[in-house]
C-alpha cells in the first residue's frame, strides 16, 4: 500500500507515525472484490460456487425468517453479514444499530466508517479480506445489550457463518462479542493481548476494542492499532504452520 495512502488510515485510527517492522510481510493491496451492496460476496471462478451457495442462502432465509425471539416484531431486517465467504479474516461485533437494521449490511454507521479504517490500516477490504458478522442478527431498540436469551436463540447462526468461512482468524470487536464467542465474564481488559481459541477448530481469537467506543476514548486507539498487529501476526504464524498460543509478550 503507498505510503501517503497507509499513514492516512493510521491517522484516522489515531496513529500518526507508523514504522513497519517487516515490510516484507505486509499485506498486498487487495483488489476489491463484486459484492452486492449489503450482500456477502463469493469469490467468481470457483469450483462447485453454486453448491456452496446453498448452505449460505438457507442460512440467510432462516435469518431473515426468524422468529426466535422478541427482537423481530421490531427490527426492520435480519443483518446476516457482508465480505468475503471465504476470508482468513472474520470480524465479530455486537448486534446492528439503526442505520445497519435500515440498510441490512452490519457495521455502515459510523462505527463501521472508523472499522474499514483499522481494517484499510492493515491492507484489508471488507468487501474482499474480511467476512464481517455480529453476535445478534437483530437490532436490540434503542441499541441497549443483548440479553442472555436473544444470544442465546441467535448465537447458532453465527456460529454456522463460522464453520462455512472457515476463517483463519477471528477478531471480536467489543466486550459484547468478546464475553460471548469466549464464555467468559472477563472484562476486555484482561481479554485483550492473547491468543484466545474457539470452537471445534481451534480458530485463533483476538480481542480489540469496539470502533464505537474508540470514537468516544480515541486515546485507546493506539492499543486497538496493538491487537490489530497482534491479530495480523498471529494469522501470519498460522499460515506459516508455527504455534501461536499465549501472550504477545
Ligand atoms: N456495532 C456492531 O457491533 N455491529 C454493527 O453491525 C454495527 C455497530
Amino acid at each position: 500500500m503507498p505510503g501517503a495512502r497507509r499513514a492516512e488510515y493510521l491517522r484516522a485510527i489515531g496513529i500518526d507515525r507508523w514504522i513497519p517492522q517487516n515490510r516484507s510481510g505486509e499485506a498486498a493491496p487487495p483488489a476489491p472484490a463484486p459484492a452486492a451492496p449489503g450482500g456477502d460476496a463469493t469469490p467468481p471462478g470457483r469450483a462447485g460456487a453454486e453448491t456452496a451457495e446453498a448452505p449460505w442462502e438457507a442460512l440467510r432465509a432462516e435469518i431473515l425468517e426468524c422468529t426466535k425471539c422478541p427482537l423481530h416484531e421490531s427490527r426492520t431486517q435480519g443483518v446476516v453479514g457482508v465480505g468475503n465467504r471465504e476470508a482468513d479474516w472474520m470480524v465479530i461485533g455486537e448486534a446492528p444499530g439503526a442505520e445497519e437494521d435500515r440498510r441490512g449490511e452490519p457495521f455502515v454507521g459510523r462505527a463501521g466508517k472508523l472499522l474499514d479504517a483499522m481494517l484499510l490500516s492493515l491492507g484489508l477490504r471488507r468487501t474482499a479480506n474480511v467476512y464481517i458478522a455480529n453476535i445478534l442478527k437483530s437490532r436490540p431498540p434503542g441499541n441497549r445489550d443483548p440479553r442472555p436469551e436473544e444470544v442465546a436463540a441467535c448465537l447458532p447462526y453465527l456460529t454456522r457463518q463460522i464453520e462455512l468461512v472457515r476463517p483463519k482468524l477471528l477478531l471480536a470487536v467489543g466486550r459484547i462479542a468478546a464475553q460471548n464467542l469466549l464464555s467468559s465474564d472477563a472484562p476486555l481488559g484482561r481479554l485483550r493481548g492473547r491468543v484466545h481459541r474457539f470452537g471445534e477448530r481451534d480458530t485463533p481469537l483476538v480481542v480489540t476494542y469496539h470502533p464505537a467506543y474508540l470514537l468516544r476514548s480515541p486515546a485507546d486507539k493506539r492499543k486497538a492499532w496493538e491487537d490489530l498487529k497482534l491479530a495480523r501476526s498471529v494469522l501470519r504464524q498460522t499460515m506459516a504452520g508455527i504455534p501461536t498460543d499465549g501472550d504477545r509478550s
